[in-house]
């Protein structure tokens, strides 16, 4: 017998996973730096202490509290008559893309996304038995919308994954680009969803819209979003979508029972509450981003325009060798995206300046 009876397809697959190592400056998964004040954590230690008197019961499968904080949260960023049954949520947006490949791809149907993107994607399309398509991004990034429309028609796709901010670009959509790839997958039988992944929707410039405004405009457009990021709350794990109801009706067929935890809704609920306190350094990442993609582009580097908290550049003969030398210095930062390029999060200003000196040793010591 071969042991364990893996599928074989997952044969000698590592399984995904930055490294988490325990340096003084870690600027790699794109987390917020800035944890919860005391209060927001107390006021959250409170709601969980709560809800753990009743943990002998299932939590509520409906988890109506928080899809209406949910959407009251959309609604102030970005959304439009976002109601609580377009709101889906489930354990990190990880989860829900899951969920949606689920429910909405399988054996003899595909998914399609434009690389480089999210490393994840591949995977959730493996894991839901969901053919991989992936068109090419531009050499800046960008998407040529003829030839994605041509591809999304030809392959017709289920699924399309438009990650916007992307990673580990940085780089955001038009609004234009959006809508004409949800009416090219509404234009054939049985049609496919167009999920906009704006995990990193909060960190936008001035002037680059979401999604979310063109939920009214397409019943196949479906936009996904996370407190991991913008409100710090990664460790939470909770991820959410909204779209038309009958989205978050097709998923609650594949999910599993009781998926959302009493603790992470209590969690959640608190969460939201604090809003604007968490959400308050969303501005401060925004300004060191700039400054930090302006300082690679004053060292000679690339650098993507970015409209997340992180900045791809390059490009390093041996990025390898570039990454471990900072990792030498105390700073690890991400070895991600097209050879040659390196993805570093936005840290607090004192993390920033860390990364700098160690990144100017290193480019020196390579010169
Ligand atoms: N989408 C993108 C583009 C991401 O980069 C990430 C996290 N790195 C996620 C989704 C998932 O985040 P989470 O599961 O924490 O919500």
């Amino acid at each position: 017998m071969t042991f364990p009876p893996l599928r074989e397809e997952l044969r000698g697959i590592e399984p995904y996973g930055a490294p988490q190592l325990d340096v003084p400056v870690q600027l790699n998964v794109n987390e917020n730096p800035y944890g919860p004040s005391p209060e927001a954590a107390a006021d959250i230690a409170r709601a969980v202490g709560r809800a753990a008197a009743s943990l002998n019961r299932y939590p509520d499968r409906e988890f109506t509290e928080l899809r209406e904080g949910l959407a009251a949260y959309l609604n102030s960023s970005g959304g439009h008559g976002i109601t609580p049954e377009m709101v889906w949520a489930a354990n990190g947006s990880n989860e829900v893309m899951l969920q949606l490949l689920q429910a909405f791809g399988g054996p003899g149907r595909c998914a399609l996304s434009f690389a480089p993107t999210y490393s994840m994607y591949p995977e959730y399309a493996r894991d839901a038995m969901t053919e991989w398509v992936v068109g090419r991004r531009e050499e800046d990034f960008s998407l040529d919308l003829d030839a994605a429309r041509k591809l999304v028609l030809e392959r017709r796709p289920t699924i399309v994954l438009l990650p916007s901010p992307n990673n580990p670009t940085g780089t955001a959509l038009p609004p234009e680009a959006v809508s004409a790839l949800c009416e090219a997958a509404a234009s054939y039988e049985p049609g496919g969803l167009v999920v906009v992944d704006e995990a990193y929707g909060e960190f936008r410039r001035a002037g680059t819209p979401s999604a979310l405004e063109l939920l009214p405009r397409h019943r196949n457009l479906v936009v996904t979003r996370t407190m991991s990021k913008a409100f710090a709350l990664a460790g939470a794990r909770l991820g959410y979508l909204a779209a038309d109801p009958a989205i978050g009706d097709a998923i609650r067929v594949v999910r599993l029972p009781y998926h959302l935890s009493a603790v992470t809704q209590a969690t959640a609920v608190a969460a939201l509450r604090h809003a604007p306190e968490l959400l308050g350094r969303v501005e401060d990442l925004r300004v060191e981003r700039d400054l930090t993609v302006a300082w690679l582009r004053d060292q000679g580097l690339e650098v993507p325009d970015s409209d997340s908290n992180f900045a791809l550049f390059g490009r390093f003969p041996d990025r390898h060798a570039v990454w471990q030398r900072l990792l030498d210095r105390g700073v690890l930062i991400r070895e991600t995206g097209p050879q040659g390029w390196l993805r570093v999060s936005i840290g607090t200003p004192e993390e920033m300046t860390a990364f700098r000196h160690a990144l100017t040793d290193v480019m020196k010591e390579q010169a």
